[in-house]
């Protein structure tokens, strides 16, 4: 079974758009163990799609296309494939019906090029539109199949998973499927961990093994072919425990959309604790990142942001006599945001930041010098961390940081 994507539309071509529809159902295929042998991208031009569908059709048996699904002059991809097929457009009656009532409930005119969003291709498969109003087709000939999808991801991820998605595993039943785990790493560098692992990723076939590094990240996906799901998850667990063996100490959890800020939410929560923050070169950063969570009322109930002296003096506490002795930059300093932040609060645990974002140098130490302190019930402790890059990267390595050491403290108390 292959396949090939065609995204439509002129302003994927111009740059405006990233083509992601594409990365994503590549992504989903290759689950479906279909293999997509190529992507292409063709502006909202009849004559260049159809010669791509002509193509198309010598090289592959699965032709998904997206975008141009809508109402206006340009959506155009729906017309053109009917033509190609010697099919006409007909009114779809549910897609007709959620159109008028769409209509209905927002109070808006409904113009006659709207119709077109509930047309589909005769002959082919409807398939609904859950968060929008234009409807997909899939078509099937004597040799190949056609999935018309519409243009923004938001409606195409839906319609994908929900009803092309079982449509597909009906109609092309593979025997082989792909599965694979994601590990995420924190605190080891990409170069180190793939040379921890070198012979494995060198000998692993099935599964394999592949290395992805973020800023401050790494993350390893393990991925296995099998036409024996159980088989295939234990032979993920297999490999996953050989490399838990040797770099376990740096792995923080699973999954694409995992994070450290999650992690240490999740940490929180199970312990029943709670957290406050005092930040300074970080202006907010930690906690912003805290908010990012669903849920994370529960544990952090608010912090404190105090860039100057004045306003660590003021929101704090912090004795400006401290700050003349040891400087902003200091552990003492850190340890005292931490100290007061904890106490005005009335959290279990606080961390604190303070540090030199650059570019420029602060109380005679470099861009990337930073404090990081975290309290607790029984203790307060500091490190000084140097880290390198601009200013932003500074500030991001200091956040990671913080949650680093803050959920390493959280798995040594019980
Ligand atoms: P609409 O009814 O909104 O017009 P459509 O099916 O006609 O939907 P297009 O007009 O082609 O789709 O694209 C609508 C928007 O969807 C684009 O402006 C763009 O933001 C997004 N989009 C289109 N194609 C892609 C793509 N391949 N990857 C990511 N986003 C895309
Ligand atoms: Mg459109």
């Amino acid at each position: 079974m292959k396949a090939e994507i065609i995204a439509v539309g002129t302003e994927l071509l111009l740059g405006q758009v990233v083509n992601t529809n594409a990365t994503f159902l590549s992504e989903q295929l290759a689950s479906l163990g279909i293999e997509v042998y190529y992507q292409t991208v063709v502006g909202d031009n009849p004559k260049r799609l159809e010669g791509l569908l002509k193509l198309a059709e010598t090289r592959s048996d699965l032709i998904i296309l997206c975008g141009g699904l809508g109402p206006t002059e340009d959506d155009l991809t729906k017309e053109v494939v009917a033509q190609h097929l010697g099919e006409s457009l007909i009114q779809n009656t549910e897609g007709y019906k959620k159109l008028l009532a769409f209509f209905e409930t927002t109070q808006r005119k409904m113009t006659e090029n709207n119709l077109q969003q509930s047309q589909i291709i005769e002959g082919g498969i409807p398939l609904p539109n859950r968060t929008g109003l234009a409807l997909g087709t899939y078509y099937q000939t004597e040799q190949h199949a056609y999935l018309l999808l519409p243009g923004p991801p938001s409606e195409l991820k839906p319609m994908f998973v929900e009803q092309a998605r079982p449509l597909l595993e009906e109609k092309f039943p593979s025997k082989e499927k792909l599965i694979s785990k994601v590990l995420r790493f924190y605190g080891i560098g990409e170069s180190r961990l793939v040379t921890e692992l070198k012979d494995l990723i060198a000998t692993q076939i099935n599964p394999t093994i592949a290395p992805y590094a973020k800023p401050n990240e790494v993350t390893l996906r393990l991925t296995v072919k099998t036409k024996d799901v159980h088989a295939g998850n234990q032979a993920l667990q297999a490999l996953e425990e050989k490399i838990q063996a040797r770099v376990g100490e740096y792995f923080y959890g699973y999954g694409d959309n995992y994070s450290l800020a999650q992690a240490v939410v999740d940490l929180l929560k199970e312990k029943g604790k709670t957290v406050t923050v005092a930040e300074s070169l970080t202006a907010g950063a930690f906690q912003s990142a805290l908010g990012d969570i669903p849920g994370v009322s529960t544990v952090f109930s608010g912090g404190f942001v105090t860039y100057s002296a004045e306003t660590k003096a003021k929101m704090l506490g912090i004795e400006p006599e401290l700050l003349e002795e040891y400087g902003t930059v200091s552990e003492e300093c850190a340890k005292q945001m931490a100290l007061q932040a904890r106490k005005i609060v009335g959290s279990d645990y606080s961390v604190a930041f303070t540090g030199v974002a650059g570019p420029d140098e602060l109380e005679g130490q470099p861009a990337g010098t930073v404090w990081i302190a975290i309290s607790s019930e029984d203790e307060v402790t500091a490190k000084l961390y140097h880290f390198t890059k601009d200013r932003s990267a500074i500030r991001y390595s200091a956040v990671m940081q913080g949650f680093d050491l803050l959920r390493k403290q959280l798995l040594r108390k019980k």
